[in-house]
């Protein structure tokens, strides 16, 4: 059968989806969306007031036979049957990024890593908005880019990319690339294959051109060595961050007491009068603060908006004080390397709520920083027998819950005035909630009934 030379199939009807649909058929294109679980109701209706045909609840074999590329939803991985029958088919798989970056000129200023990426974006675009650049949030925060070019465009978008995201980028170009770290998250989707995980990331600086930036983490152990290897396909302008200089050529670092800007303008800032705490934020500022300058923003304008930055939800996020206890939710710390840096900027006793749904855990990264920093352990899981293996030994007090109420009450029954109770989980939450804001929102409403007890 000669190929329909316009159908379009989307697999996936979230919200990257669905706006690679609006912008299909605004682009005259004929579309379906196919999508194997249920798609929730004002998706349907947005669908439907479009005049797009979909499915759910499985994937028909119809449009196999017709379609001329897919856009896969980033959820979607290449082992499931659907994918299996779209390859074997022959047909082009891209992503709804690749997709919308066929439709506009917009400056893109890209974020990947494994940590850091929502908080860093979310600090260009405020620093972005402060020098009154007509720029969006797009990728993982906010509307999908897809919607937003379908929509009207902007002049700049600051895109958050997953590695399941960059794996269907072909012809994308961004002309701002900030990679800011590789740990080794997700493995499961990679086949534990750390390297394919790292060069879905790289795959960042594919189709940069000379004047691009590329702005990446120098000490990262894993970037570094591979950006070498890869080093003559890079054309990118470089610009490195890091703790300190050493000897390097780095473009931003910090002393300790002051973060500085090397190039193309050279500028500082006092770490004090940064918005957001903890080294790893130092690292999200600097990363940030490059990306801006060489966005041509003033440096007055990125000191400014750095200072006044309101910090991102679920993201060591200050819930507030109860007789003396302070509340601290980073939820979203869902890998060990992320409760790490949470554990890194106590300044206070701490009392530590972990666990969840274990993706492979290595704890032995964190266990310096338990016995430094922490007073009292509370395992809320459905299971936590590897968490007691893991750290019962150390002798600190620990309990087992269930829940979160059952979490803040341990946790605080344990705490005097001047200590801090700190929700950052290492794990996802699925065992015991729906996602890791609903695990934020729960322990910030434990909080708020301790406060009115
Ligand atoms: P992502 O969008 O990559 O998941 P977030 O900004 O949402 O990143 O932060 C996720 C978790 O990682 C939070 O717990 C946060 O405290 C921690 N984190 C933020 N920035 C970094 C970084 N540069 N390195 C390591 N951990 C970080």
């Amino acid at each position: 059968m000669e190929k329909n030379r316009k159908l379009i199939v989307i697999l996936g009807a979230g919200e990257s989806g669905v706006g690679a649909a609006l912008l299909a058929v605004a682009k005259g294109m004929d579309v379906f969306v196919s999508d194997a679980g249920n798609i929730a109701e004002r998706y349907k209706q947005e669908l439907e007031a479009h005049g797009i045909s979909y499915e759910e609840g499985g994937h028909s074999k119809w449009w196999l036979e017709q379609a001329v590329e897919v856009i896969k939803s980033p959820g979607i991985a290449d082992e499931t049957p659907v994918m299996k029958e779209v390859k074997a088919c022959g047909i082009p798989v891209i992503s709804e990024i690749e997709f919308a970056g066929r439709y506009t000129q917009a400056r893109m200023i890209c974020v990947t890593g494994s940590n850091g990426k929502t908080t860093t974006v979310s600090l260009v675009y405020h620093i972005l908005k402060a020098a009154g650049v007509d720029v969006a949030l797009a990728g993982n925060v906010g509307c999908s880019l897809a919607r937003q070019v379908a929509a009207g465009d902007h002049a700049c978008y600051v895109v958050e990319l997953s590695s399941f995201q960059l794996e269907g980028m072909y012809d994308f170009r961004a002309h701002v690339a900030v990679l800011l770290n590789v740990s080794p998250d997700h493995l499961d989707r990679y086949g534990g294959e750390m390297m394919r995980y790292v060069d879905a990331k790289l795959r960042i600086v594919q189709n940069q051109q000379p004047g691009d930036a590329l702005v990446y983490w120098a000490d990262d152990p894993i970037i570094g060595g591979r950006l070498k290897e890869k080093a003559s396909e890079v054309e990118a302008a470089l610009y490195p961050f890091a703790a300190e200089t050493g000897e390097r050529d780095v473009a931003a670092w910090t002393d300790g007491e002051k973060l500085y800007w090397d190039r193309p303008v050279a500028f500082n800032m006092e770490l004090e009068d940064l918005a957001l705490t903890g080294v790893h934020n130092y690292y999200n500022s600097m990363a940030a603060g490059l990306s801006a300058l060489v966005s041509g923003v003033r440096s007055d304008v990125i000191r400014e908006a750095l200072g006044t930055f309101k910090g991102v939800e679920h993201r060591l996020e200050k819930v507030g004080m109860v007789k003396g206890v302070e509340f601290i939710n980073d939820s979203k710390a869902t890998n060990v390397n992320s409760a790490w840096y949470a554990l890194h900027s106590m300044t206070k006793p701490t009392i530590l709520i972990l666990g969840g749904k274990d993706k492979g855990n290595d704890y032995a990264e964190i266990i310096p920083l338990v016995k430094e920093k922490c007073k009292a352990l509370v395992y809320m899981g459905l299971h936590n027998e590897k968490l007691h293996s893991v750290f019962d030994p150390l002798g600190l007090p620990v309990h087992e819950v269930h829940s979160m109420v059952d979490a803040v009450n341990a946790a605080y029954g344990e705490a005097v005035e001047g200590d801090v109770v700190l929700l950052s989980p290492c794990c996802a939450s699925f065992d015991l909630f729906t996602s890791y804001e609903d695990r934020g929102q729960k322990f910030k409403a434990c909080v708020e009934e301790l406060r009115n007890r």
